[in-house]
């Protein structure tokens, strides 16, 4: 069984291929569904003179709207060539939705969107997690910030699964530090249960299986823990970027749910999620 809940495409700035060359991957791979997620900051919506720009920003990618109409214009156009061949999923990654809820509000409402993935890249004035250098930080503090700030997400909760909880961690690792999520349990708990209690769900996202982490974001611990606390919406999805990587590590995301105590997976349509046993 074959599913990717999460995609780019060239639609998102960091993104490769057309979502019909995606598909027709798809379709040659035999995927029973696959979700176009590309990203939306909510924070980076408009062009760069809306914002206040830091003199010490690294990250300089604005104008998300671009984004935003293209991917939903070009996946909705992609649903009705590929009716009846593929399951295909109009989705979007919405970023830091907390920082504007009104603005998050009106983009998840568009008829077109089945499903939104909602994910925390940056904290209130730093950069994207990905142009941090985690020698110079003090990773606690930036945790304990990283944590509180989605936990705020998840109860805004306009998203229907939270996207790879230990985002951070991709990055930390790249620079050789650990993080010890140890200290960060309770707030992690708190994180689903507030997920569990809106009806929404968390993803195993795979990317880190090929990046130097080399673990699903979040890990095997995290969820379990998920499950034990009675979540059952979850989703699996690669992160691809690129047509080459769409559905790698998702039979290893689907074994890790199974491994936990998941017995289905969930693809979402028109916002609702629809199961596949495992
Ligand atoms: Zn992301
Ligand atoms: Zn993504």
């Amino acid at each position: 069984m074959l599913l990717d809940c999460h995609t780019h495409t060239a639609n998102s700035p960091d993104g490769q291929n057309t979502v019909a060359e995606r598909c027709e991957r798809a379709v040659e791979l035999g995927f029973k569904a696959m979700a176009i997620t590309d990203h939306c900051e909510v924070n980076r919506y408009y062009e760069a003179e809306h914002y206040e720009i830091r003199p010490d920003e690294k990250y300089h990618d604005y104008n998300f709207k671009v984004c935003y109409e293209n991917s939903l214009a070009e996946t909705a156009r992609a649903k009705e060539i590929y009716k009846g061949k593929l399951n295909l999923i109009c989705g979007i990654e919405l970023g830091q939705s907390a920082y504007d809820a009104e603005l998050s509000e009106k983009l998840i409402s568009d008829d077109r969107v089945d499903f939104v993935i909602g994910s925390l890249h940056e904290l209130p004035g730093r950069d994207d997690f990905a142009f941090i250098d985690y020698t110079k930080e003090d990773v606690n503090k930036l945790m304990e910030q990283n944590f509180t700030e989605i936990l705020n997400m998840c109860r805004l909760g306009k998203f229907d699964v939270l996207g790879h909880l230990t985002y951070a961690l991709r990055y930390a690792s790249n620079y050789g530090v650990k993080i010890d999520l140890k200290p960060f349990d309770d707030i992690i708990a708190d994180i689903f249960r507030t997920v569990i209690f809106n009806g929404n769900g968390i993803e195993i996202n795979t990317s880190g299986l090929r990046q130097k982490y080399g673990k699903t974001f979040p890990t095997y611990e995290y969820v379990k823990l998920y499950k034990d606390l009675g979540g059952e919406i979850i989703t699996v999805g690669s992160d691809a970027h690129t047509t080459a990587d769409l559905g790698k590590g998702i039979s290893d995301g689907i074994a890790l749910a199974e491994k936990a105590g998941f017995s289905r997976i969930a693809y979402f349509i028109n916002r609702k999620p629809h199961f596949i046993n495992i």
